[in-house]
């Protein structure tokens, strides 16, 4: 579904990404883990037309998206859930939601307003509260919620549960489970290797701008020096 083949990256003269490689089919859970600085955020900025690659090539459903302009990607069906969340703040949550909704890839079954309700019920409570007055983690949940309202095929979260509570964090990882099991396929960054172990198919481990490892849960769970030597868990 998607694929990166060599992408290199700058930001002015210091480059960022060395050749990253790698590939989410349909249906996976990909994670992209590594330490801080290595090249997540880049990677992915790369793939939503954020930050222009030097060279290499990333594709999505055979089409080649590398020079193409965040919209485009948007509209072909890969949705994004920055760090930091970015939600618009003098926006209400439904506004939020309703906001950039589109149906660009004719899902026979879009995503509503009900079906991001069912899924966050906090969000439903607070329908009429502005993006600003929300906690961080309903407006995690809110970034998630706009997301599938573009109804992607690809998901991509960065740094999906950064800053949230254990019991929160729960949450996130359960709707990722229902989100996955809805057939969406999911690339996404987080710190907490234990739970992304749990619910990816496959790890790509990135260390300064390369791919130096990639293997499934059960690899990564085995191996705890690849851990602590690329993680430091
Ligand atoms: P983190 O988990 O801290 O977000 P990351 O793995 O996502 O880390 P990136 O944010 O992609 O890493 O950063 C990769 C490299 O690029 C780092 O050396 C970082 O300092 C540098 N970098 C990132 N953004 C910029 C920028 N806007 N201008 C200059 N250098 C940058």
């Amino acid at each position: 579904m998607l694929s990166l083949d060599g992408i290199k990256a700058f930001y002015g003269t210091s480059q960022a990404l060395f050749g990253i490689g790698f590939s989410v089919k349909r249906g996976e859970v990909v994670t992209l883990l590594g330490r801080n600085g290595m090249g997540k955020t880049t990677t992915i900025n790369s793939i939503m037309g954020i930050v222009s690659p030097s060279s290499g090539s990333i594709k999505f459903e055979g089409v080649e998206i590398t020079k193409l302009p965040s919209f485009k990607t948007a509209n072909l069906g890969i949705g994004l859930v920055p760090e930091g969340r970015q939600i618009f703040p003098n926006l209400t949550v439904r506004e939020n939601l309703v906001a950039t909704a589109s149906n660009h890839q004719k899902n026979d079954h879009p995503w509503s307003l009900e079906m991001i309700f069912d899924m966050f019920p906090e969000l439903a409570e607070r329908v009429h509260s502005m993006g600003n007055l929300l906690s961080g983690g309903e407006q995690q949940m809110l970034a998630i919620g706009r997301a599938l309202m573009t109804n992607p095929q690809l998901l991509i979260l960065d740094e999906a549960t950064e800053g949230l509570a254990p019991l929160i964090r729960e949450k996130i990882w359960h709707s990722l489970g229902q989100i996955r099991d809805n057939g969406l396929s999911i690339l996404v960054v987080d710190k907490n290797v234990a739970d992304l172990i749990k619910l990816a198919d496959r790890h790509v481990i990135i260390e300064k701008g390369k791919v130096v490892w990639t293997g499934t849960s059960d690899d990564l769970q085995a191996d705890v020096k690849l851990q602590q030597r690329y993680l430091g868990v």
